[in-house]
């Protein structure tokens, strides 16, 4: 089978390798654990290389009804990946590892035990019904600009801003 079906007809592998940005959140079970099998995961993706991980940080969940104490916390981190999958073939692969890791899908924003969520793709601005990038709500998420922040001091999100910015500014500081 050609690498171009294995990957799906028109979500052809790029010519070179292309800086992704994914990030990792758990709040149930071994945390550090699945994060840590995760990020092996994405080390052993297909035409991808270079995987380099934040720190990882504890946060308060957060539910549709905003910021729960009382929820079991979360693991979150920042994954940046040097690959040539195309982003939705890429996404489909970070779906197939949540599974591997038990994910299963209720009500939205519920206690999980892997989320794995596609950030950024270069400078790509993709609006489609299964995929929006860069993620819609990563400018508004402390839980992923400061992981991000901390793997990449130069990073951006395009369309939006410096990473560092919108930290300082989510955080109410000054510009
Ligand atoms: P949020 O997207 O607000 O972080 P979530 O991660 O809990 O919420 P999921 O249940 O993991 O949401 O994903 C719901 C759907 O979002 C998926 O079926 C997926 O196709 C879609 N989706 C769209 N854009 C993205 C993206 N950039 N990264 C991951 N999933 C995305
Ligand atoms: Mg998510
Ligand atoms: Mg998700």
């Amino acid at each position: 089978m050609s690498v171009r079906l294995a990957h799906g007809i028109g979500d052809p592998p790029r010519d070179a390798e292309m800086p992704a940005v994914v990030a990792l959140g758990a709040n149930l079970g071994d945390r550090a654990e699945t994060l840590r099998a995760a990020v092996n995961a994405l080390r052993a993706l297909p035409l991808t290389t270079a995987v380099r991980v934040s720190k990882p940080l504890e946060t308060v969940a957060v539910t549709v009804h905003g910021e729960d104490a009382d929820a079991p916390r979360y693991l979150n981190a920042v994954a940046l990946v040097s690959t040539r999958l195309a982003p939705r073939a890429l996404l489909r692969e970070l779906h197939r590892i949540e599974a591997d890791h038990g994910r299963v899908r209720r009500e939205r924003w519920g206690d999980r035990t892997l989320d794995l969520d596609l950030i950024a793709y270069a400078d790509e601005r993709i609006d489609d019904e299964d995929l929006t990038v860069p993620h819609p709500r990563a400018h508004e998420r402390e839980f992923v600009l400061a992981p991000w922040l901390d793997v990449d001091p130069d990073a951006e999100i395009p369309g939006r801003g410096r990473v560092e910015d919108l930290l300082r500014e989510l955080r109410g500081g000054a510009r």
